[in-house]
């Protein structure tokens, strides 16, 4: 069963002093992030500074080494919880869209609703179907992903996402693997999710996006988070030299 901790309720993911390392590298040094209910954090950072590997902690495709993970209350760093249950309830969403190449793109939907969340067909079929419409891609889901562009494979990957009724969305550069005149239309999508209310954390190089939909902007470096605000406070006025020389890298 999974761990109940008191955690006030309007906090969906909090972290404390999270630390991994991989080996001798110490890759996460000690973060502590609190996410609301239906708040939007977006996540910059450098190659190499930890970015995909805390997300990877949160839903517990990593496991920590030192500190504690609470999603909507329940502990992901205890070995009592239920990770299945965990990541039902946690999208992600990855840089390299990762559908099935053998599946149609409503199978692709479908799938972790009857396989994971023990659905009918017809159920998690009338689910996709709704979803693939929410992305705007209702008419291609009969066709193969390679079929489909960058894009569209990217905006599948958000349908198979929110087919489980996520109660946070986790983004993982969902955009760095697109051709540029792909880029809008996946953004678009983030940001009509977003102004949904739906919980997300997204890392990301669109600066625009995190001054546009944002809430909160993290700046990480070297596994730990140098610099935090609001987009006005990170991206437009940030008070730390590595945020600067990093933001006029991405502008
Ligand atoms: P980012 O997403 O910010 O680019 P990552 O979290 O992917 O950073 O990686 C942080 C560091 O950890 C990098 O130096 C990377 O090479 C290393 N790393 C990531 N995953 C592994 C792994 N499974 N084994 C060993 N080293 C890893
Ligand atoms: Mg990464």
């Amino acid at each position: 069963m999974a761990e109940e901790k008191n955690m006030s309720s309007d906090v969906m993911i909090q972290i404390r002093g999270l630390k991994k390392s991989y080996g001798k590298l110490q890759v996460l040094r000690g973060i502590d992030l609190d996410v609301k209910r239906g708040e939007k954090v977006v996540i910059l950072g450098p190659s190499g500074s930890g970015k995909s590997t805390l997300l990877r902690c949160i839903n517990a495709l990593e496991e920590a080494d030192s500190g504690s993970i609470l999603v909507d209350g329940i502990e992901v760093t205890s070995r009592r919880t239920n990770l299945n249950h965990l990541r039902e309830h946690l999208g992600m969403v990855f840089q390299r869209f990762n559908l099935w190449p053998h599946l149609t793109v409503i199978e692709n939907v479908m799938i972790g609703q009857v396989v994971v969340g023990h659905k009918s067909k017809a159920e998690a079929r009338e689910k996709a179907l709704a979803m693939l419409d929410r992305v705007g891609l209702k008419d291609r889901a009969d066709e193969y992903p390679v079929r489909l562009s960058g894009g569209q494979q990217q905006r599948v990957g958000i349908a198979r996402a929110l087919a489980m009724d996520p109660k946070a969305i986790l983004f993982d550069e969902p955009t760095s693997a697109l051709d540029p005149e792909l880029v809008g239309e996946v953004l678009a999508v983030m940001t009509q999710l977003a102004r949904e209310g739906m919980t997300m954390v997204v890392v990301t190089h669109e600066i625009g996006f995190a001054r546009e939909v944002a809430d909160h902007v993290i700046f990480m470096d070297g596994g730990v988070i140098v610099e935090e605000g609001t987009p006005e406070e990170v991206v437009v006025n940030p008070r730390e030299e590595r945020t600067r020389a990093f933001l006029k890298h991405v502008l």
